[in-house]
Protein backbone atom coordinates (compact mmCIF):
# COMPACT_ATOMS: atom_id res chain seq x y z
CA UNK A 1 0.00 0.00 0.00
CA UNK A 2 1.23 3.28 -1.14
CA UNK A 3 1.88 5.85 1.91
CA UNK A 4 0.48 9.50 2.04
CA UNK A 5 2.90 12.51 1.55
CA UNK A 6 2.92 15.74 1.23
CA UNK A 7 3.28 17.17 -1.89
CA UNK A 8 6.42 19.19 -2.70
CA UNK A 9 4.94 23.09 -3.68
CA UNK A 10 6.20 23.16 -6.90
CA UNK A 11 3.95 20.46 -7.91
CA UNK A 12 1.11 21.39 -6.00
CA UNK A 13 1.30 25.57 -7.84
CA UNK A 14 1.22 23.04 -11.24
CA UNK A 15 -2.08 21.22 -9.53
CA UNK A 16 -3.41 24.74 -9.08
CA UNK A 17 -2.49 25.76 -12.52
CA UNK A 18 -4.97 23.15 -14.31
CA UNK A 19 -7.66 24.90 -12.40
CA UNK A 20 -7.63 28.38 -13.78
CA UNK A 21 -5.34 27.95 -16.79
CA UNK A 22 -6.56 25.50 -19.33
CA UNK A 23 -6.19 27.10 -22.46
CA UNK A 24 -4.21 30.19 -23.39
CA UNK A 25 -7.39 32.12 -23.65
CA UNK A 26 -7.68 31.57 -19.98
CA UNK A 27 -4.24 33.83 -19.26
CA UNK A 28 -5.64 36.27 -21.31
CA UNK A 29 -8.76 36.23 -19.55
CA UNK A 30 -6.55 36.33 -16.23
CA UNK A 31 -3.98 39.18 -17.23
CA UNK A 32 -6.70 41.51 -18.59
CA UNK A 33 -8.85 41.02 -15.39
CA UNK A 34 -5.59 41.87 -13.36
CA UNK A 35 -5.10 45.14 -15.76
CA UNK A 36 -8.62 46.04 -14.99
CA UNK A 37 -8.29 45.86 -11.11
CA UNK A 38 -4.83 47.96 -11.64
CA UNK A 39 -7.03 50.78 -12.84
CA UNK A 40 -6.03 50.07 -16.82
CA UNK A 41 -7.96 52.35 -19.24
CA UNK A 42 -6.36 50.91 -22.42
CA UNK A 43 -5.22 47.54 -23.11
CA UNK A 44 -3.32 45.98 -26.05
CA UNK A 45 -3.04 42.04 -26.55
CA UNK A 46 -0.92 40.50 -29.01
CA UNK A 47 -0.68 36.73 -28.72
CA UNK A 48 0.95 34.53 -32.16
CA UNK A 49 -0.27 30.88 -32.64
CA UNK A 50 -3.77 31.16 -30.96
CA UNK A 51 -1.68 32.09 -28.05
CA UNK A 52 0.21 28.78 -27.76
CA UNK A 53 3.61 30.25 -28.40
CA UNK A 54 3.60 34.04 -26.98
CA UNK A 55 0.88 36.44 -25.31
CA UNK A 56 1.51 39.81 -24.45
CA UNK A 57 -0.33 42.51 -22.55
CA UNK A 58 0.60 46.06 -22.56
CA UNK A 59 -1.76 48.15 -20.05
CA UNK A 60 -1.31 51.96 -18.62
CA UNK A 61 -2.37 50.77 -15.17
CA UNK A 62 -1.54 52.05 -12.03
CA UNK A 63 2.02 49.42 -12.13
CA UNK A 64 3.63 47.17 -9.69
CA UNK A 65 5.94 48.24 -7.00
CA UNK A 66 9.65 47.03 -7.80
CA UNK A 67 9.39 45.49 -4.23
CA UNK A 68 6.62 43.83 -4.86
CA UNK A 69 7.58 41.85 -8.09
CA UNK A 70 8.66 38.80 -7.00
CA UNK A 71 5.56 38.56 -5.26
CA UNK A 72 3.36 38.30 -7.67
CA UNK A 73 4.53 34.50 -8.78
CA UNK A 74 4.17 33.18 -5.07
CA UNK A 75 0.72 31.77 -4.31
CA UNK A 76 -1.80 33.00 -2.85
CA UNK A 77 -0.18 36.63 -2.83
CA UNK A 78 -2.48 39.52 -3.80
CA UNK A 79 -2.85 42.83 -3.19
CA UNK A 80 -6.63 42.99 -3.30
CA UNK A 81 -8.05 41.00 -0.28
CA UNK A 82 -6.43 41.20 3.24
CA UNK A 83 -8.79 38.90 5.51
CA UNK A 84 -11.18 36.32 5.34
CA UNK A 85 -14.46 38.97 5.65
CA UNK A 86 -13.17 40.88 2.36
CA UNK A 87 -14.26 37.41 0.31
CA UNK A 88 -17.85 38.54 0.87
CA UNK A 89 -17.36 41.97 -0.44
CA UNK A 90 -15.16 41.62 -3.22
CA UNK A 91 -15.27 44.34 -5.70
CA UNK A 92 -12.34 43.64 -7.65
CA UNK A 93 -11.78 40.83 -10.57
CA UNK A 94 -9.11 39.05 -8.79
CA UNK A 95 -9.07 38.31 -5.32
CA UNK A 96 -7.30 34.66 -4.76
CA UNK A 97 -3.84 35.92 -5.82
CA UNK A 98 -3.30 32.50 -7.89
CA UNK A 99 -3.46 33.35 -11.36
CA UNK A 100 0.20 34.48 -11.81
CA UNK A 101 1.52 31.79 -9.25
CA UNK A 102 -0.32 29.27 -11.58
CA UNK A 103 0.47 31.11 -15.35
CA UNK A 104 4.60 31.39 -13.97
CA UNK A 105 4.86 27.67 -13.57
CA UNK A 106 3.63 26.44 -16.77
CA UNK A 107 4.90 28.70 -19.16
CA UNK A 108 7.79 31.16 -19.67
CA UNK A 109 6.86 35.14 -18.08
CA UNK A 110 8.40 38.37 -18.52
CA UNK A 111 6.92 40.78 -16.02
CA UNK A 112 7.82 44.14 -16.60
CA UNK A 113 6.03 47.22 -15.33
CA UNK A 114 6.19 50.74 -13.33
CA UNK A 115 3.94 52.53 -11.27
CA UNK A 116 2.67 55.64 -12.81
CA UNK A 117 4.34 58.27 -10.06
CA UNK A 118 7.86 56.04 -10.22
CA UNK A 119 10.71 57.21 -11.84
CA UNK A 120 11.38 54.08 -13.23
CA UNK A 121 10.56 50.23 -13.45
CA UNK A 122 11.49 46.82 -12.76
CA UNK A 123 11.46 43.30 -14.06
CA UNK A 124 11.45 39.87 -13.07
CA UNK A 125 11.59 36.79 -15.60
CA UNK A 126 9.91 33.53 -14.10
CA UNK A 127 10.66 30.02 -16.07
CA UNK A 128 8.07 27.27 -14.56
CA UNK A 129 8.02 29.30 -11.33
CA UNK A 130 11.87 29.51 -11.12
CA UNK A 131 12.33 33.07 -10.52
CA UNK A 132 14.96 35.79 -12.34
CA UNK A 133 16.42 38.81 -9.90
CA UNK A 134 15.00 41.96 -10.43
CA UNK A 135 16.78 44.47 -12.83
CA UNK A 136 15.74 47.86 -13.75
CA UNK A 137 13.22 48.30 -16.67
CA UNK A 138 12.39 51.33 -18.59
CA UNK A 139 9.30 51.78 -19.89
CA UNK A 140 6.60 53.45 -20.00
CA UNK A 141 4.15 53.29 -16.72
CA UNK A 142 1.91 50.43 -16.55
CA UNK A 143 2.75 46.75 -17.08
CA UNK A 144 3.71 44.06 -19.51
CA UNK A 145 3.71 40.69 -19.45
CA UNK A 146 4.75 38.44 -21.99
CA UNK A 147 3.61 34.65 -21.88
CA UNK A 148 5.50 32.41 -23.93
CA UNK A 149 6.00 28.49 -24.52
CA UNK A 150 2.81 28.35 -22.14
CA UNK A 151 2.83 24.11 -21.08
CA UNK A 152 6.52 23.67 -22.70
CA UNK A 153 6.86 21.72 -19.57
CA UNK A 154 3.76 20.01 -19.25
CA UNK A 155 3.64 18.52 -22.40
CA UNK A 156 0.02 16.27 -21.78
CA UNK A 157 -1.34 19.76 -21.13
CA UNK A 158 -0.26 21.48 -24.43
CA UNK A 159 -1.66 18.18 -26.56
CA UNK A 160 -5.26 18.69 -25.58
CA UNK A 161 -4.75 22.31 -27.33
CA UNK A 162 -6.63 22.61 -30.14
CA UNK A 163 -6.09 24.24 -33.25
CA UNK A 164 -4.33 27.70 -33.50
CA UNK A 165 -8.01 29.00 -34.93
CA UNK A 166 -9.76 27.86 -32.45
CA UNK A 167 -7.62 28.87 -29.35
CA UNK A 168 -7.38 32.73 -31.39
CA UNK A 169 -11.46 32.17 -31.29
CA UNK A 170 -11.31 32.10 -27.56
CA UNK A 171 -9.04 34.51 -26.88
CA UNK A 172 -11.70 36.95 -29.15
CA UNK A 173 -14.19 35.60 -26.77
CA UNK A 174 -12.22 36.88 -23.90
CA UNK A 175 -11.34 40.26 -25.09
CA UNK A 176 -15.17 40.80 -26.93
CA UNK A 177 -16.45 39.87 -23.18
CA UNK A 178 -13.68 42.34 -21.40
CA UNK A 179 -14.52 44.87 -24.03
CA UNK A 180 -18.75 44.87 -23.47
CA UNK A 181 -18.62 44.74 -19.81
CA UNK A 182 -16.06 48.13 -19.67
CA UNK A 183 -17.78 50.51 -21.89
CA UNK A 184 -14.82 53.01 -21.97
CA UNK A 185 -11.98 50.53 -21.90
CA UNK A 186 -9.59 50.79 -25.46
CA UNK A 187 -8.82 47.31 -26.40
CA UNK A 188 -7.16 45.99 -29.42
CA UNK A 189 -6.41 42.34 -30.21
CA UNK A 190 -3.19 41.50 -32.69
CA UNK A 191 -2.95 38.03 -34.11
CA UNK A 192 0.05 36.85 -35.80
CA UNK A 193 0.62 40.55 -37.10
CA UNK A 194 -2.65 40.84 -37.82
CA UNK A 195 -5.26 43.44 -35.94
CA UNK A 196 -8.26 41.32 -34.74
CA UNK A 197 -9.80 43.84 -32.73
CA UNK A 198 -9.66 47.91 -32.75
CA UNK A 199 -12.08 49.21 -29.69
CA UNK A 200 -11.53 52.88 -29.42
CA UNK A 201 -12.64 54.27 -25.97
CA UNK A 202 -15.51 56.29 -27.22
CA UNK A 203 -17.38 53.56 -29.06
CA UNK A 204 -20.83 53.24 -27.05
CA UNK A 205 -21.95 49.69 -26.10
CA UNK A 206 -24.10 49.72 -29.23
CA UNK A 207 -21.20 50.25 -30.50
CA UNK A 208 -19.50 47.91 -29.07
CA UNK A 209 -22.10 45.09 -29.83
CA UNK A 210 -21.37 46.39 -33.55
CA UNK A 211 -18.16 46.09 -33.98
CA UNK A 212 -17.98 42.10 -32.66
CA UNK A 213 -21.92 40.90 -33.99
CA UNK A 214 -22.08 42.98 -36.96
CA UNK A 215 -25.05 45.40 -37.48
CA UNK A 216 -27.42 43.11 -37.82
CA UNK A 217 -27.74 42.97 -34.38
CA UNK A 218 -26.58 46.07 -33.48
CA UNK A 219 -29.67 47.78 -35.38
CA UNK A 220 -31.86 45.37 -33.90
CA UNK A 221 -31.16 46.35 -30.65
CA UNK A 222 -34.04 47.31 -27.76
CA UNK A 223 -32.28 49.01 -24.72
CA UNK A 224 -33.38 47.44 -21.52
CA UNK A 225 -33.60 49.60 -17.40
CA UNK A 226 -35.04 48.35 -14.45
CA UNK A 227 -34.10 48.79 -10.63
CA UNK A 228 -35.80 46.50 -8.23
CA UNK A 229 -34.46 46.32 -4.58
CA UNK A 230 -30.53 46.33 -4.39
CA UNK A 231 -30.43 45.05 -8.07
CA UNK A 232 -29.99 46.84 -11.21
CA UNK A 233 -30.65 45.92 -14.79
CA UNK A 234 -29.43 47.27 -17.86
CA UNK A 235 -28.42 46.34 -21.56
CA UNK A 236 -30.24 45.69 -24.70
CA UNK A 237 -31.83 42.70 -26.08
CA UNK A 238 -32.23 42.27 -29.76
CA UNK A 239 -35.50 41.54 -31.76
CA UNK A 240 -36.94 37.98 -32.01
CA UNK A 241 -36.03 38.52 -35.62
CA UNK A 242 -32.28 37.86 -35.00
CA UNK A 243 -32.54 35.04 -33.04
CA UNK A 244 -29.51 32.40 -33.20
CA UNK A 245 -29.48 28.24 -33.05
CA UNK A 246 -27.62 28.61 -29.86
CA UNK A 247 -27.04 30.80 -26.59
CA UNK A 248 -23.95 32.16 -27.34
CA UNK A 249 -25.23 35.61 -27.94
CA UNK A 250 -27.09 35.59 -24.61
CA UNK A 251 -24.27 37.64 -22.67
CA UNK A 252 -24.50 38.08 -18.76
CA UNK A 253 -22.16 40.80 -16.93
CA UNK A 254 -22.35 40.61 -13.14
CA UNK A 255 -20.72 43.67 -11.65
CA UNK A 256 -17.95 43.86 -14.47
CA UNK A 257 -17.86 40.25 -14.20
CA UNK A 258 -18.80 38.01 -17.33
CA UNK A 259 -21.05 35.28 -15.51
CA UNK A 260 -22.91 32.04 -17.20
CA UNK A 261 -25.94 31.24 -15.26
CA UNK A 262 -28.46 28.58 -16.44
CA UNK A 263 -31.70 29.69 -14.32
CA UNK A 264 -31.03 33.55 -15.78
CA UNK A 265 -30.34 31.75 -19.16
CA UNK A 266 -33.81 30.34 -18.64
CA UNK A 267 -35.29 33.67 -17.73
CA UNK A 268 -34.19 35.20 -20.97
CA UNK A 269 -35.39 32.45 -23.38
CA UNK A 270 -38.77 32.31 -20.88
CA UNK A 271 -38.73 36.38 -21.51
CA UNK A 272 -38.99 35.24 -25.52
CA UNK A 273 -41.84 32.76 -25.00
CA UNK A 274 -43.56 32.54 -27.83
CA UNK A 275 -41.41 35.06 -30.17
CA UNK A 276 -39.22 32.40 -30.79
CA UNK A 277 -39.67 29.25 -32.73
CA UNK A 278 -38.91 26.07 -30.48
CA UNK A 279 -34.86 25.34 -30.32
CA UNK A 280 -34.14 28.95 -31.26
CA UNK A 281 -32.05 31.38 -28.93
CA UNK A 282 -32.41 34.85 -28.09
CA UNK A 283 -29.89 37.77 -28.61
CA UNK A 284 -29.18 39.97 -25.18
CA UNK A 285 -26.59 41.57 -23.26
CA UNK A 286 -27.57 42.31 -19.91
CA UNK A 287 -25.83 43.69 -16.97
CA UNK A 288 -26.58 43.43 -13.32
CA UNK A 289 -25.43 45.51 -10.71
CA UNK A 290 -26.23 44.47 -7.11
CA UNK A 291 -23.87 45.38 -3.95
CA UNK A 292 -20.51 42.83 -3.38
CA UNK A 293 -22.35 41.28 -0.12
CA UNK A 294 -25.49 40.05 -2.19
CA UNK A 295 -23.77 37.44 -4.23
CA UNK A 296 -21.04 34.45 -4.39
CA UNK A 297 -18.33 35.17 -6.60
CA UNK A 298 -15.85 32.91 -4.76
CA UNK A 299 -17.93 29.76 -5.84
CA UNK A 300 -16.00 28.47 -8.88
CA UNK A 301 -12.63 27.84 -10.19
CA UNK A 302 -12.55 30.64 -12.98
CA UNK A 303 -15.07 32.60 -11.08
CA UNK A 304 -17.43 32.40 -14.25
CA UNK A 305 -20.55 31.32 -12.01
CA UNK A 306 -21.30 32.67 -9.06
CA UNK A 307 -24.19 32.61 -6.33
CA UNK A 308 -26.90 35.07 -5.69
CA UNK A 309 -28.32 35.98 -1.90
CA UNK A 310 -31.81 35.78 -3.80
CA UNK A 311 -31.62 34.16 -7.57
CA UNK A 312 -35.45 34.22 -7.75
CA UNK A 313 -35.81 38.01 -7.43
CA UNK A 314 -32.83 38.43 -9.81
CA UNK A 315 -34.73 35.73 -12.30
CA UNK A 316 -37.86 38.10 -12.04
CA UNK A 317 -36.19 41.43 -12.63
CA UNK A 318 -34.72 39.46 -15.82
CA UNK A 319 -37.98 37.89 -16.75
CA UNK A 320 -40.11 40.83 -16.30
CA UNK A 321 -38.19 43.39 -17.54
CA UNK A 322 -37.17 41.99 -20.90
CA UNK A 323 -40.93 40.84 -21.03
CA UNK A 324 -42.14 44.02 -20.75
CA UNK A 325 -39.96 45.45 -23.40
CA UNK A 326 -40.78 43.02 -26.10
CA UNK A 327 -44.05 43.62 -25.49
CA UNK A 328 -43.87 47.15 -25.91
CA UNK A 329 -42.90 46.67 -29.37
CA UNK A 330 -44.55 46.05 -32.66
CA UNK A 331 -42.92 42.85 -33.64
CA UNK A 332 -44.02 41.83 -37.11
CA UNK A 333 -41.80 39.23 -38.79
CA UNK A 334 -39.69 40.53 -41.55
CA UNK A 335 -40.24 38.84 -45.04
CA UNK A 336 -36.98 37.90 -46.31
CA UNK A 337 -37.18 38.95 -50.30
CA UNK A 338 -39.44 36.42 -52.00
CA UNK A 339 -37.15 35.08 -55.01
CA UNK A 340 -39.87 33.66 -57.53
CA UNK A 341 -37.85 31.98 -60.30
CA UNK A 342 -35.22 34.36 -61.94
CA UNK A 343 -34.90 37.34 -59.88
CA UNK A 344 -35.96 40.54 -61.92
CA UNK A 345 -33.30 43.06 -61.86
CA UNK A 346 -34.11 46.53 -61.48
CA UNK A 347 -32.53 48.37 -64.23
CA UNK A 348 -31.60 51.72 -63.29
CA UNK A 349 -30.81 50.27 -59.72
CA UNK A 350 -27.61 48.25 -59.58
CA UNK A 351 -28.59 47.41 -55.84
CA UNK A 352 -31.01 45.41 -54.97
CA UNK A 353 -32.84 47.25 -52.48
CA UNK A 354 -31.49 46.71 -49.10
CA UNK A 355 -34.65 47.27 -46.91
CA UNK A 356 -36.87 45.33 -49.34
CA UNK A 357 -39.25 43.92 -47.29
CA UNK A 358 -38.07 46.16 -44.38
CA UNK A 359 -40.82 46.74 -41.56
CA UNK A 360 -42.34 50.16 -42.41
CA UNK A 361 -42.61 53.13 -39.57
CA UNK A 362 -44.45 51.38 -36.36
CA UNK A 363 -47.87 51.96 -35.98
CA UNK A 364 -48.96 52.88 -32.69
CA UNK A 365 -50.56 49.83 -31.29
CA UNK A 366 -53.87 49.51 -30.28
CA UNK A 367 -54.35 49.18 -26.64
CA UNK A 368 -56.75 46.92 -25.17
CA UNK A 369 -59.81 49.60 -23.88
CA UNK A 370 -61.15 48.50 -20.55
CA UNK A 371 -63.06 51.25 -19.97
CA UNK A 372 -65.10 50.71 -23.44
CA UNK A 373 -68.65 52.02 -22.78
CA UNK A 374 -70.71 49.71 -25.00
CA UNK A 375 -68.92 46.35 -25.60
CA UNK A 376 -69.94 44.35 -28.14
CA UNK A 377 -69.78 40.89 -27.86
CA UNK A 378 -68.92 38.34 -30.58
CA UNK A 379 -69.07 35.09 -30.03
CA UNK A 380 -66.14 32.87 -31.86
CA UNK A 381 -69.05 29.98 -32.48
CA UNK A 382 -69.34 32.22 -35.46
CA UNK A 383 -66.06 30.88 -36.53
CA UNK A 384 -66.00 27.54 -35.17
CA UNK A 385 -68.65 26.69 -33.64
CA UNK A 386 -66.68 26.87 -30.50
CA UNK A 387 -67.74 28.89 -27.38
CA UNK A 388 -65.34 31.80 -26.53
CA UNK A 389 -66.93 35.32 -26.11
CA UNK A 390 -65.05 38.43 -26.31
CA UNK A 391 -65.45 42.10 -26.76
CA UNK A 392 -64.91 43.35 -30.43
CA UNK A 393 -62.97 46.61 -31.57
CA UNK A 394 -64.52 49.17 -32.92
CA UNK A 395 -64.89 48.91 -36.90
CA UNK A 396 -62.08 49.46 -38.94
CA UNK A 397 -62.20 53.68 -39.86
CA UNK A 398 -62.56 53.00 -42.90
CA UNK A 399 -65.77 50.71 -42.25
CA UNK A 400 -64.92 47.49 -43.88
CA UNK A 401 -61.95 45.30 -44.31
CA UNK A 402 -61.14 44.24 -47.58
CA UNK A 403 -59.81 40.58 -47.08
CA UNK A 404 -59.90 37.76 -49.15
CA UNK A 405 -59.16 33.94 -48.21
CA UNK A 406 -56.57 31.35 -50.07
CA UNK A 407 -56.42 28.64 -50.03
CA UNK A 408 -58.85 28.02 -47.47
CA UNK A 409 -55.58 28.94 -44.77
CA UNK A 410 -54.42 32.34 -45.34
CA UNK A 411 -56.23 35.41 -45.73
CA UNK A 412 -54.61 38.42 -47.52
CA UNK A 413 -55.91 42.22 -46.09
CA UNK A 414 -55.33 45.45 -47.52
CA UNK A 415 -53.94 47.57 -44.68
CA UNK A 416 -52.90 51.07 -44.84
CA UNK A 417 -49.15 50.16 -45.00
CA UNK A 418 -49.29 47.71 -47.46
CA UNK A 419 -50.33 44.05 -47.55
CA UNK A 420 -50.84 41.64 -45.17
CA UNK A 421 -50.68 37.55 -45.49
CA UNK A 422 -52.19 35.82 -42.47
CA UNK A 423 -52.23 32.45 -41.62
CA UNK A 424 -55.52 32.00 -40.44
CA UNK A 425 -54.85 28.91 -37.46
CA UNK A 426 -51.75 30.91 -36.19
CA UNK A 427 -53.78 34.04 -35.28
CA UNK A 428 -56.77 32.32 -33.92
CA UNK A 429 -54.93 29.78 -32.23
CA UNK A 430 -52.91 33.42 -30.82
CA UNK A 431 -56.46 35.24 -29.98
CA UNK A 432 -57.89 31.62 -28.29
CA UNK A 433 -54.45 31.39 -26.22
CA UNK A 434 -54.73 35.03 -24.77
CA UNK A 435 -58.12 34.70 -23.62
CA UNK A 436 -57.75 31.28 -22.38
CA UNK A 437 -54.83 32.75 -20.25
CA UNK A 438 -56.66 35.60 -19.08
CA UNK A 439 -59.78 33.54 -17.73
CA UNK A 440 -57.08 31.07 -16.18
CA UNK A 441 -55.66 34.60 -14.37
CA UNK A 442 -58.69 35.60 -13.00
CA UNK A 443 -59.53 32.08 -11.95
CA UNK A 444 -62.46 31.96 -14.37
CA UNK A 445 -61.74 29.03 -16.40
CA UNK A 446 -65.33 27.30 -17.79
CA UNK A 447 -65.27 23.82 -17.27
CA UNK A 448 -68.00 21.23 -18.34
CA UNK A 449 -68.39 18.20 -15.82
CA UNK A 450 -69.22 15.21 -17.33
CA UNK A 451 -72.55 13.26 -16.96
CA UNK A 452 -70.84 10.16 -15.68
CA UNK A 453 -66.81 10.28 -14.94
CA UNK A 454 -65.24 8.85 -17.61
CA UNK A 455 -62.32 6.13 -17.19
CA UNK A 456 -59.35 6.32 -19.18
CA UNK A 457 -56.86 3.74 -19.62
CA UNK A 458 -53.11 4.62 -19.73
CA UNK A 459 -50.22 3.20 -19.16
CA UNK A 460 -48.97 3.11 -15.30
CA UNK A 461 -46.55 5.89 -16.02
CA UNK A 462 -48.65 8.36 -18.01
CA UNK A 463 -51.41 7.94 -15.35
CA UNK A 464 -48.65 8.83 -12.69
CA UNK A 465 -47.85 11.41 -14.37
CA UNK A 466 -50.99 12.94 -15.11
CA UNK A 467 -52.20 12.49 -11.52
CA UNK A 468 -48.71 14.61 -10.45
CA UNK A 469 -50.53 17.40 -12.78
CA UNK A 470 -53.54 16.95 -11.23
CA UNK A 471 -54.04 20.23 -9.12
CA UNK A 472 -52.54 22.45 -12.40
CA UNK A 473 -55.36 20.32 -14.67
CA UNK A 474 -57.86 21.28 -12.08
CA UNK A 475 -57.15 24.83 -12.58
CA UNK A 476 -57.66 24.48 -16.07
CA UNK A 477 -60.94 22.54 -16.48
CA UNK A 478 -59.51 19.16 -16.57
CA UNK A 479 -60.89 16.64 -13.49
CA UNK A 480 -59.01 14.21 -12.91
CA UNK A 481 -58.28 11.14 -10.22
CA UNK A 482 -56.08 8.05 -9.93
CA UNK A 483 -58.80 5.21 -10.06
CA UNK A 484 -56.08 2.42 -9.01
CA UNK A 485 -53.34 1.42 -11.82
CA UNK A 486 -53.17 2.56 -15.10
CA UNK A 487 -56.46 4.33 -14.61
CA UNK A 488 -57.58 7.49 -14.68
CA UNK A 489 -61.29 9.12 -14.08
CA UNK A 490 -61.66 12.45 -15.83
CA UNK A 491 -65.09 14.04 -14.56
CA UNK A 492 -64.59 17.43 -16.71
CA UNK A 493 -63.03 19.16 -19.29
CA UNK A 494 -62.50 22.78 -20.53
CA UNK A 495 -65.64 24.22 -21.95
CA UNK A 496 -63.11 25.63 -24.61
CA UNK A 497 -62.81 22.52 -25.60
CA UNK A 498 -66.13 20.78 -26.10
CA UNK A 499 -65.66 20.41 -29.83
CA UNK A 500 -63.16 17.39 -28.67
CA UNK A 501 -64.26 14.23 -26.56
CA UNK A 502 -62.77 13.86 -23.21
CA UNK A 503 -60.53 10.89 -24.46
CA UNK A 504 -59.29 12.84 -26.99
CA UNK A 505 -58.64 15.80 -24.14
CA UNK A 506 -56.54 13.81 -22.10
CA UNK A 507 -54.70 11.61 -24.31
CA UNK A 508 -53.51 14.92 -25.53
CA UNK A 509 -52.33 15.89 -22.23
CA UNK A 510 -50.59 12.64 -21.56
CA UNK A 511 -48.85 13.47 -24.90
CA UNK A 512 -47.74 16.60 -23.78
CA UNK A 513 -46.64 15.64 -20.38
CA UNK A 514 -44.64 12.38 -21.56
CA UNK A 515 -42.80 15.20 -24.31
CA UNK A 516 -41.11 16.62 -21.20
CA UNK A 517 -38.22 15.01 -20.07
CA UNK A 518 -38.36 16.48 -16.77
CA UNK A 519 -41.53 17.70 -14.33
CA UNK A 520 -41.55 21.41 -15.70
CA UNK A 521 -42.68 24.21 -13.20
CA UNK A 522 -46.03 25.01 -12.80
CA UNK A 523 -46.10 27.74 -14.64
CA UNK A 524 -43.93 26.46 -17.74
CA UNK A 525 -46.78 23.76 -17.51
CA UNK A 526 -50.04 25.87 -17.66
CA UNK A 527 -48.23 28.04 -20.29
CA UNK A 528 -47.67 24.91 -22.56
CA UNK A 529 -51.28 23.26 -21.92
CA UNK A 530 -52.79 26.57 -22.81
CA UNK A 531 -51.15 26.71 -25.63
CA UNK A 532 -52.07 23.38 -26.58
CA UNK A 533 -55.31 23.88 -25.73
CA UNK A 534 -55.86 26.67 -28.10
CA UNK A 535 -54.07 25.18 -30.84
CA UNK A 536 -56.71 22.18 -30.82
CA UNK A 537 -59.66 24.87 -30.56
CA UNK A 538 -58.32 27.11 -33.33
CA UNK A 539 -59.78 27.08 -36.77
CA UNK A 540 -57.41 24.62 -38.78
CA UNK A 541 -55.55 25.27 -42.02
CA UNK A 542 -57.96 24.16 -44.91
CA UNK A 543 -61.06 25.01 -43.42
CA UNK A 544 -63.33 27.19 -45.51
CA UNK A 545 -64.46 30.68 -43.39
CA UNK A 546 -67.48 32.81 -44.06
CA UNK A 547 -66.66 36.73 -45.08
CA UNK A 548 -68.02 37.22 -41.55
CA UNK A 549 -66.26 34.48 -39.53
CA UNK A 550 -63.25 36.02 -41.15
CA UNK A 551 -64.16 39.48 -40.14
CA UNK A 552 -64.53 38.22 -36.37
CA UNK A 553 -61.51 36.24 -36.39
CA UNK A 554 -59.41 39.82 -38.10
CA UNK A 555 -61.25 42.17 -35.60
CA UNK A 556 -59.95 40.68 -32.56
CA UNK A 557 -56.54 41.15 -34.14
CA UNK A 558 -55.83 44.10 -32.21
CA UNK A 559 -56.92 42.69 -29.09
CA UNK A 560 -54.33 40.14 -28.44
CA UNK A 561 -50.86 41.27 -26.62
CA UNK A 562 -48.71 39.55 -29.44
CA UNK A 563 -50.94 38.96 -32.50
CA UNK A 564 -47.93 38.75 -34.72
CA UNK A 565 -46.97 35.42 -33.30
CA UNK A 566 -48.68 32.33 -32.41
CA UNK A 567 -47.63 30.67 -29.20
CA UNK A 568 -45.34 27.98 -30.45
CA UNK A 569 -43.56 31.33 -32.16
CA UNK A 570 -44.46 30.65 -35.70
CA UNK A 571 -45.16 34.29 -37.21
CA UNK A 572 -49.20 35.19 -37.74
CA UNK A 573 -48.45 37.63 -40.18
CA UNK A 574 -46.72 38.53 -42.88
CA UNK A 575 -46.31 41.94 -44.02
CA UNK A 576 -45.47 43.23 -47.80
CA UNK A 577 -45.02 47.02 -47.54
CA UNK A 578 -47.00 49.48 -50.10
CA UNK A 579 -43.41 50.96 -50.88
CA UNK A 580 -41.75 47.44 -51.37
CA UNK A 581 -44.65 46.61 -53.47
CA UNK A 582 -44.25 49.34 -55.55
CA UNK A 583 -40.52 49.50 -55.85
CA UNK A 584 -40.55 45.67 -57.17
CA UNK A 585 -43.21 46.19 -59.91
CA UNK A 586 -41.01 48.94 -60.88
CA UNK A 587 -43.13 51.90 -59.81
CA UNK A 588 -40.95 54.07 -57.78
P1 LIG B 1 -5.20 38.34 -7.91
O1 LIG B 1 -5.60 39.05 -9.15
O2 LIG B 1 -6.18 37.34 -7.47
O3 LIG B 1 -4.78 39.27 -6.82
P2 LIG B 1 -3.00 37.34 -9.51
O4 LIG B 1 -2.16 36.15 -9.35
O5 LIG B 1 -3.82 37.46 -10.73
O6 LIG B 1 -3.91 37.45 -8.22
O7 LIG B 1 -2.05 38.62 -9.38
C1 LIG B 1 -1.26 38.78 -8.24
C2 LIG B 1 -1.00 40.23 -7.95
O8 LIG B 1 -0.16 40.77 -8.97
C3 LIG B 1 -2.23 41.09 -7.97
O9 LIG B 1 -2.88 41.10 -6.72
C4 LIG B 1 -1.67 42.46 -8.32
O10 LIG B 1 -1.23 43.13 -7.17
C5 LIG B 1 -0.45 42.13 -9.16
N1 LIG B 1 -0.68 42.31 -10.62
C6 LIG B 1 -0.82 41.35 -11.54
N2 LIG B 1 -0.98 41.88 -12.78
C7 LIG B 1 -0.97 43.23 -12.63
C8 LIG B 1 -1.09 44.35 -13.54
N3 LIG B 1 -1.30 44.18 -14.86
N4 LIG B 1 -1.03 45.59 -13.00
C9 LIG B 1 -0.82 45.77 -11.68
N5 LIG B 1 -0.70 44.75 -10.79
C10 LIG B 1 -0.76 43.50 -11.24
MG1 LIG C 1 -5.81 38.15 -11.01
Amino acid sequence: MARIHQLPPNVITKIAAGEVIERPASVVKEMLENSIDAGATRIDVEIENGGMDRIVIVDNGGGIEADDLLLVFASHATSKLSDADDLFRVATLGFRGEAMASIGSVAQVTLQSRPAEAPSGAEVHCRGGELSPVKPWNGAPGTRIEVRHLFYNTPVRRKFLRTIATEAGHISEAVTRLALAYPKLQITLTHNGKRVHDVPSSATLPERIGIFFGDEIKDRLYPIEATRGPARLVGFVADPAVERGNNRLQYLFLNGRHIRDRSLGHAIQEAYRGLLMTGRYAVAFLFLELPPDHVDVNVHPTKAEVRFRDAQAIFHLVLSTIRSRLNAESLVPRLQAPVVGTPIQPMARPDPPAELFARPPEAPREEEDESDESPHYYNLSQINGRTVAVPAPHPPANGSLRALQLHDSYIVLETPEGMLVIDQHALHERILFEQLKKRWREGSMEKQPLLTPEPVELSPEQAARVVEAKAELAELGIDVDGFGGATVLLSSCPAALNKMSPQQILKDVVDFLGSQDRAPSREVLLNDLLSMMACKAAVKAGDRLSPEQMTALLEQRHLVQDSHHCPHGRPTSLLFSRKDLDKQFGRI
